[in-house]
């Protein structure tokens, strides 16, 4: 019988899963796999991860499939399933990264059919191209425009069955110490999503910039893990510019790396930096005892949620790369660790973004962190609820502490002067 194999990787989903619903309407036999790799350490994601996987198996079992989970090698556990099950073809999402695209040419290269398919970005990664020439807009705000203008393809519904071979082992979920500070899956994305379109949506142009508000959407870590459609979400925000308009930056950065996947180590744009190395400032960075609170806020909200408000991640970036002069893959290895939402186009894109050596337009910016704390943390809110050493202060105490005549017991004199005049 025509089987196929469908080899999940971060798109744990059943709704809107083009691989998946093309392999269900083969006819014939469906494997949904996922092979959990040793090689490949989610890190602080796995507990996320393994939710996922938990939850996407419950989705499948309840569709009269199931979700076989195999250890090892991405390509050695599939080939090896591939030849138990005698499967004709294995089913994909088409991936961006270093890791995604090996993995894609080692299975092109094994005697089966690959079919790869979309689903991990709004408009396929290479699909718009710069009227004037190149294979990727190097730039968002054309790109933008191409993006907002061009078709898309419908959004699925999750698959009415998928019927899976009897009599093959499942495997088991590996067990999980450390509960996810987030619980990860389709069933938990759809039940923030629900939420988000209902009470957050709306306000989200005025609200996506205030710290202490928390007004975006948390939706990263269950797009990083495909356990909410892209497309689906464009399609259901639609009513707000500015938000479908992030989503587009996330599309901007996976099309940025298809085209120079060595995003993560390489300086997209040479720019002549000298970078500086200062371990102890970077691990006063890390803890969040730069002495600055607004950084520290940022840093420690990582630290507690493994995440962090965009707004924060622009201004502890920008604090490591240009006033600590440390190289922005330092900080991006960091965040990329401790991330929920860790993901090498967008982490290594908005680093780069912020060094000066990716995609923006005005490469030498710099942030004054102070300033940005007076106008995204008006109250000092987001500060004092990170960093309890200045909890009980006045707004303009507790984010320049330094100006008092007395130290703040517990809280450290920061690292370098800020720059008062930007
Ligand atoms: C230095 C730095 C590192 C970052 N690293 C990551 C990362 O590893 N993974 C990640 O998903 N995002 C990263 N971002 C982008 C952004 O900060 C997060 O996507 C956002 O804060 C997630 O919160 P949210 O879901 O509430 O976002 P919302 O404001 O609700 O936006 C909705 C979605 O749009 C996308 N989005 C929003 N802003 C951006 C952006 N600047 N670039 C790309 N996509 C965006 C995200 O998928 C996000 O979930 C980084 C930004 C900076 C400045």
């Amino acid at each position: 019988m025509d089987t196929v194999i469908v080899l999940f990787t971060r798109d744990l989903r059943v709704r809107d899963h083009p691989a998946l619903s093309a392999a269900c309407d083969r006819g014939g036999r469906v494997v949904p796999l996922f092979v959990l790799d040793p090689e490949v350490p989610a890190g602080h994601r796995t507990g996320f991860l393994l939710d996922c996987l938990a939850d996407l198996r419950e989705s499948l079992r309840a569709l009269r499939g199931d979700l076989f989970l195999r250890r090892g090698d991405v390509v050695t556990e599939t080939m090896r399933l591939a030849g138990e099950v005698g499967a004709d073809a294995i089913y994909a999402s088409s991936d961006v990264s270093e890791l995604g695209r090996r993995r894609e040419r080692r299975l092109a290269g094994e005697r089966v059919d690959l079919r790869l398919f979309p689903g991990l970005t709004v408009v396929p990664p290479g699909a718009l191209r710069p009227s004037g020439g190149g294979d990727h807009y190097r730039v968002f705000t054309p790109y933008w425009r191409a993006w907002a203008g061009g078709a898309r393809r419908a959004v699925l519904p999750a698959p009415s069955r998928v019927p899976a071979p009897p009599g093959l082992v499942a495997g088991d979920l590996p067990a999980h110490a450390s509960r996810p500070v987030l619980k990860g899956g389709e069933t938990a994305a759809r039940a923030r999503l629900d939420v988000w379109l209902r009470q957050g949506l709306n306000g989200y142009a005025e609200g996506r910039d205030d710290l202490a508000g928390d007004r975006t959407s948390r939706l990263s870590p269950y797009l990083r893990f495909g356990c909410v459609s892209p497309l689906e979400l464009a399609d259901l925000a639609g009513s707000e510019p500015e938000f479908v308009r992030q989503l587009c930056w996330r599309d901007f950065f996976h099309q940025v790396t298809l085209a120079f996947p060595r995003i993560n180590r390489d300086d997209y744009r040479s720019r002549p930096r000298r970078w500086r190395d200062a371990p102890d400032a970077v691990s006063a960075w890390k803890a969040g005892t730069t002495g600055v609170p607004i950084v520290d806020a940022g840093m420690r909200q990582l630290l507690a949620e493994g995440w962090m408000h965009n707004r924060a991640r622009m201004i502890v970036a920008d604090y490591l790369v240009n006033h600590l002069g440390v190289d922005w893959r330092v900080g991006a290895a960091h965040f990329f660790d401790l991330l929920l939402d860790g993901d090498v186009a967008n982490n290594s894109g908005n680093w780069q973004w912020v060094a000066g050596t990716g995609n923006s337009t005005r490469p030498g910016r710099v942030l004054n962190p102070v300033r940005q704390a007076r106008r995204f943390d008006p109250d000092a809110a987001y500060i004092r609820r990170y960093v309890p050493e200045l909890a009980g202060r006045p707004a303009a105490e507790a984010r320049e502490p330094w100006r008092l005549s007395r130290r703040v017991s517990g809280y450290p004199a920061p690292l370098d002067p800020v720059d008062r005049r930007r």
